[in-house]
């Protein structure tokens, strides 16, 4: 089965009780059960058949064995972290999503799990952190906001030397483009915020995993620690999952357009995209996704004329968040990176200056003279 096909007929499809083509949205909380322990599904929080609906999806997409929803992308990420315990320690990828960062530092830190960062887009580098209490490397690729790249292939190699397990958050290449468990990842996290659900109307997280063992775990501790996607947010997922190819094509044909328009113009520093032949990560991106998205980052100079360039955009919405229809436009050193700590920001090259974009699927002309303006105003 080709992508855009299995985006429609992948996992489990429409409703066997009734025949209703599109997955029902099953509201509802407990299941009464012929005679006790006799029953299909138990307790919301255990089973939903719509959540299960949109695993089952997810699993199908990524190519694992099994898929999890919970309630965002960051509760997906805390629940892969509770697979390890206090004493151990994970390699991070160092300009990793701010919310990711926070966790690691601030809560988890609390419970002794120690951590990391490094560029992981050097092997070399990763290979030096890794200690003796090391089970886990945790990449982002491409990255926020500089679209740094991993080679999700070598990181597979260098886990595997050391029996540990590779992480990998897909959020920014959408299973769509990237499928890090057939490059060897065992574990992909989503925030299914961004271009899974890509209507800006539901905050979700997803994980699949690559085993029977892994499956086993991450099934006991979504049900434990009970960080579940409810039953309407689950069928929003599916629906907008349905169109995610149409719009990730539309999403990389209007960056191609505005990344051209953004590279004749000498009053813009950097420009960072990895569909970008002189980005480096071009190479190793093209050899593990079939896409590069529509996340685009450029430096306009000064946190200033960054400030009125996003005051200035009419079809830009000025807005935290990715992956939707609308584009959207931020400033990373004072939105979604503000909780890293300045020093730190300017070493990882998220300045002042940096704006980022999230491209989406409106008409290309429209979205260049509105940036056009914006910068010339
Ligand atoms: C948004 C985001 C997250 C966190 O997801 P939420 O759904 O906001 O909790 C994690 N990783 C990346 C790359 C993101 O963009």
């Amino acid at each position: 089965m080709k992508k855009k096909t299995q985006l429609i007929h992948g996992g489990i499809v429409g409703d066997q009780y009734t025949g209703a083509v599109s997955t029902p949205i099953y509201q509802v909380s407990t299941y009464k059960q012929d005679g006790v322990g006799n029953f299909k599904y138990e307790y919301s929080r255990t089973g939903n058949p719509t959540r299960e609906a949109l695993e089952a999806l997810i699993r199908d997409l990524e190519g694992g064995h099994a898929g999890f929803a919970f309630g965002s992308g960051m509760a997906a990420i805390s629940a892969v972290m509770t697979l390890f315990k206090a004493g151990d320690h994970v390699v991070f990828t160092d300009d990793v999503y701010g919310g990711s960062y926070r966790l690691m530092t601030k809560v988890l830190h609390r419970f002794q799990i120690d951590v990391t960062f490094v560029d992981t887009s050097d092997a070399e580098k990763v290979k030096a952190a890794i200690q003796e209490n090391t089970v886990a490397i945790y990449v982002e690729t491409p990255t926020n906001p500089l679209l740094k790249v991993t080679d999700i292939r070598q990181m597979k190699e260098v886990a595997a030397e050391k029996s540990l397990l590779l992480i990998v958050d897909n959020t920014f290449s959408t299973p769509y483009y990237q499928n890090p468990l057939e490059l060897g990842a065992d574990i992909v996290v989503h925030s299914a915020t961004k271009y899974l659900g890509g209507h800006s109307d539901v905050v979700a997280g997803l994980v699949v995993v690559n085993s029977k063992e892994l499956a086993e775990q991450l099934h006991f501790i979504q049900n434990s620690v009970g960080g579940i996607l409810g039953p309407q947010d689950s069928w929003l997922l599916i629906r907008g999952i349905k169109t995610l190819g149409l719009r990730m094509e539309q999403t990389e044909r209007n960056t191609q357009a505005i990344v051209e328009f953004l590279k004749d113009r000498d009053d813009i520093t950097t420009i960072y995209y990895p569909g970008l032949p002189s980005h480096p990560g071009h190479t190793t991106h093209l050899q593990q996704a079939n896409g590069f998205g529509g996340m685009v980052s450029f430096d306009v100079g000064s946190g200033k004329r960054a400030e009125d360039v996003l005051r200035k955009t009419t079809f830009f919405t000025l807005a935290e968040s990715l992956g939707a229809v609308e584009s959207l436009i931020s400033l990373p050193a004072k939105m979604t990176h503000a909780s890293i700590p300045p020093e730190r920001r300017q070493e990882l090259g998220i300045t002042d200056g940096l704006v980022r974009i999230s491209v989406g699927i409106e008409d290309a002309e429209d979205l260049i003279e509105d940036l056009k303006q914006a910068l010339e105003a």
